[in-house]
């Protein structure tokens, strides 16, 4: 592992405690996953569960770095 320079460690550290966040969701959502994956009840409560856990990982990277990258999820509401 190269040697980082001791002012990235915290960046890098935060990057990391997203990455690991976004992981750990990942993994519920699969642990949760519909039990019957063909059924639209399911599949829609599935879309709206990522909804939420992208909205709420958009909201994690605006408070950590002022990061605001809703330019797509604006395109794809529009009609
Ligand atoms: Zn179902």
């Amino acid at each position: 592992m190269p040697q980082l320079p001791i002012d990235v460690y915290p960046f890098v550290l935060a990057i990391l405690l997203v990455a690991l966040a976004a992981a750990a969701m990942e993994l519920r959502a699969s642990v949760q996953a519909p039990s019957c994956p063909r059924c639209v009840h399911c599949r829609h409560l599935a879309m709206e569960r990522r909804n939420a856990e992208e909205r709420e990982r958009r909201a994690v990277a605006k408070r950590l770095w002022g990061v605001d990258d809703v330019d797509d999820e604006d395109a794809r509401r529009r009609p």
